[in-house]
């Protein structure tokens, strides 16, 4: 019993004090036994202790332009809250060869220390190491290396006033989010990655086993089960691109999974496996037709334990997109425009599929690897509940400015009736309505259901109107579709009650 009690009093301290380190020695040096070939090149590797300042960070990374003026362009896209400047880096080799537009971002949640380091390695090795120098003939790189950069100087998850900026990218209320998305819109990208670590000892965890368990995987993959993500699309992103990260990863002895996170359902621990929400980096890239993926790295509260296998996990993960992309160079771009053109149904809400399977986890009474079997809450197996025919255009009413703004973040290409106009229209009624009094990420959520009637009505001169015949057109379907789990509505954006009309429409095709 000492043990058990020696285990609970690490959760209480790791989650009270967020730094004291759950790991033991032993289960390092058998388990996540570190990779010492890589070099001390970036800012926290180059001392004994802590992490990447933001003095450090502009050094570091302004020395890259100096050695490489011709290939490293930096800009700052904007300053947060706290009044920091977030840098956005593009490399590439100047050439006439048609590139592939990659977008890397890093330290989007404060506490993942290891993803910021992971990715300035990558930028430090595609410009020095000519075994991958190569790469960048055919890709222009955009990075962020320090998404949130006020969290990761105090290692907070959340932004100064308290949002998680991975839950925000469609309701867009952090500073932050805003500049962001819009440096991610303007860019473009054909394929993303946004670096992540994930907490391996989880409070939960404590009732698994016999006096607990942590998770193992030294990667997950986080990619889209969205079904308004295009199926070619999804398919590509894990048959190609996941699977080759996957299998470069092992060959290095690297565990890796898909994504699984704990959730409470009915008393017991059930394990979601993959994400469907817009609200997120993962599916929120990829309903803009981007080969996106969240790659979670196992370091939360780990401190600087196993940094170099962390940054090495970041680095094979990213340089092997990379390899694959150009590999693929004619395909990917055929699918992304395929993609651009899928004309199907809206799925406006839809459920997990739940089975029982086997998962490895490490005991941390033996500090062995165990299998446990679990109940899995499936993403990239759901099926769609409530479906609407994809209508031609969304009009919204000249009123609604903050919407619009935010579409137009979303990178929404947004048209105004020039006229008075009489359209044919169908318009949404709240027929059900609930709104939460406990806030989520300081909003208060509504769950609505709506009716839906078609009417003859004359459109103001001024009228916003969004087609969906454009690329982001998946994206504006989950923000604008009220009864969608991240639209506007139900994140509070836009308010409304029993009885209303909504001043958003659908012109049928
Ligand atoms: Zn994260």
């Amino acid at each position: 019993m000492i043990k058990l009690g020696h285990i609970l009093l690490l959760f209480i301290s790791a989650s009270v004090f967020g730094q004291l380190n759950p790991q033991t020695k032993s289960v390092t040096k058998k388990i996540f036994p570190d990779f010492e070939e890589v070099k001390n090149v970036t800012p926290a590797l180059k001392k004994e202790k802590g992490f990447t300042t933001d003095e450090e960070l502009y050094a570091f990374l302004e020395g890259l332009a100096k050695n490489h003026p011709n290939k490293v362009q930096i800009s700052y896209i904007g300053e947060s809250q706290k009044g920091k400047k977030i840098p956005f880096v593009k490399m590439t080799n100047p050439n006439q060869k048609e590139k592939i537009k990659v977008f890397f971002q890093g330290g989007l949640h404060g506490n993942e220390l290891a993803s910021t380091e992971g990715v300035l390695y990558v930028m430090h090795q595609l410009l020095n190491d000519k075994n991958y120098t190569h790469l960048l003939d055919d890709i222009d790189l955009a990075v962020i290396p320090m998404a949130n950069i006020d969290g990761y100087l105090k290692e907070s998850r959340y932004a100064a006033n308290g949002l998680d900026l991975n839950r925000d990218q469609t309701k867009l209320m952090a500073k932050e989010s805003v500049i962001l998305k819009q440096a991610f819109s303007n860019f473009n990208p054909e394929v993303a990655l946004d670096f992540h670590e994930y907490t391996a000892y989880r409070r939960d965890f404590s009732k698994l086993g016999n006096f607990g368990v942590a998770n193992i995987f030294d990667v997950m993959f986080l990619y889209s089960g969205n079904l308004n993500v295009p199926k070619n699309l999804r398919e590509f992103t894990e048959k190609l691109f996941v699977k080759n990260a996957s299998d470069l990863l092992n060959e290095n002895k690297l565990r890796n999974h898909p994504y699984i996170s704990t959730t409470k359902y009915r008393g017991d621990i059930h394990f979601n496996q993959g994400s469907i929400s817009a609200r997120s980096s993962a599916t929120n890239y990829a309903l803009t037709n981007t080969i996106s993926s969240l790659v979670e790295i196992r370091g939360v509260n780990l401190g600087r334990t196993s940094f170099k296998r962390r940054i090495q996990s970041i680095f094979l993960v990213a340089t092997s997109y990379l390899k694959t992309a150009i590999a693929h160079k004619k395909e990917l771009k055929e699918v992304i425009q395929k993609a651009i053109y899928d004309e199907k149904e809206i799925v406006v809400t839809s459920k997990r599929k739940v089975y029982t399977s086997k998962l490895q986890m490490l005991d941390l009474d033996t500090e062995k690897i165990i299998e446990l079997e679990v109940t899995k809450r499936d993403a990239w197996l759901s099926s769609a509940v409530l479906i609407r025919p994809t209508p031609k255009a969304y009009l919204i009413d000249a009123s609604q400015k903050e919407i619009i703004e935010k579409l137009k973040t979303l990178g929404a290409k947004i048209k105004v009736l020039e006229e008075d106009k009489k359209i044919e229209v169908e318009i949404y009624k709240i027929i059900e309505y609930k709104r939460n009094s406990k806030k989520y990420e300081q909003m208060n959520l509504q769950k609505v259901k709506t009716e839906i009637h078609k009417q003859q009505k004359v459109f103001a001169k001024g009228t916003f109107m969004v087609s969906l015949n454009q690329k982001n057109a998946n994206l504006i379907v989950e923000v604008l579709e009220p009864e969608a789990p991240n639209s506007f509505v139900s994140f509070g954006v836009l308010p409304t009650e029993k009885d209303a009309i909504l001043p958003i429409y659908r012109i049928l095709k």
